[in-house]
Parts: C-alpha cells; structure tokens; sequence
C-alpha cells in the first residue's frame, strides 16, 4: 500500500480530481458509493482528512464518520427495494484486507440470500483462555 495522500484515490475524490458518486459531504466526511459494491447501494464513509489508520483519527473524526455511517443504513433501509438489515466495516491494515489506506468505514446494504458472509467463522474458546485474553487487553 502507498501511504502518501498525494496519490491516494480517496483523497483525489474529495478534493474533486477523481470522480465518484457521491451521496453526502460536511466538512469531516464524505459518503459515495463504492465502485465495485458487494451489494447495490454499499456506501464508503472516509474523514476528510487523510489517515491511513483509525486509530489514528480523533474522537471528533471518528464521531462524525460513525455518525454519517448510521444516517447512511437508514436512507439504504428506507429507499433500497428488500434492504432487510447493513454491515458496517471497517478493514485496518494489509493483514486486515485494506487496500485503501484512507480511513473507511463500509456501509453494505444486505438482504436474505445475497451470499455475502465472512470466509472463517469463530473457533469455541473456553472460560480460561477468555479470562487470560481479557486480563491481557484490560484497557486503562
Ligand atoms: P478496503 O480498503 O479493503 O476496505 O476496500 C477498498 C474499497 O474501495 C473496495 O471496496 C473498492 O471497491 C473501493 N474503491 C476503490 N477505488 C474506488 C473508487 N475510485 N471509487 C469508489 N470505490 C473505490
Ligand atoms: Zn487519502
């Protein structure tokens, strides 16, 4: 992945040199539908600002991105024919599937029998490799 916003393809379509279909932009994010959607109608929500992480956004951006993401399942819900339900993702980092490095949030469009689905499900864990995790990831 190129990390540099100067040939990052989603800061070209909010600066307006690339084209997209947009459907929404304030000044922290802009909403537009993906060009090779997994369902019609899926909705990408970037901040405006180039990051490549989420975790390197700011309580603000984050607010205002999940914010624009929620009003986007509810136009998806109220005006796609058989739009029963969304998923919201977000992929960070090459090991996660990122292939953008513009922060995104991906709002899809779902419906019964549409195929769509993660390729592995969880494994059964047990109490003490829970309880071992959760005493790792204590947050402070
Ligand atoms: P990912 O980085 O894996 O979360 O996915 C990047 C997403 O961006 C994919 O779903 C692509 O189809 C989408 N995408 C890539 N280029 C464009 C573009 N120029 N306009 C709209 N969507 C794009
Ligand atoms: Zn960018």
């Amino acid at each position: 992945m190129d990390e540099s916003p100067a040939s990052c393809i989603f800061c070209r379509i909010i600066g307006g040199s690339a084209e997209s279909s947009e459907i929404y932009r304030d000044d922290d994010c802009v909403a537009f539908l993906d060009i090779q959607p997994i369902n019609p109608g899926h909705v990408l929500v970037c901040p405006t600002r180039h990051a490549s992480s989420f975790n390197e956004l700011t309580p603000t951006e984050i607010a205002s991105a999940l914010s624009v993401a929620q009003r986007v399942a509810q136009v998806q819900k109220d005006r796609l024919p058989n739009c029963q339900g969304f998923n919201l993702m977000l992929s960070d980092g090459e090991a996660a599937g990122q292939e953008v490095p513009h922060v995104h949030f991906h709002v899809v469009p779902r419906h019964p029998g549409d195929e769509f689905g993660m390729r592995r499900v969880g494994k059964p864990s047990n109490r003490g490799e829970l309880d071992a995790l959760a005493k790792q990831l204590q947050i402070p």
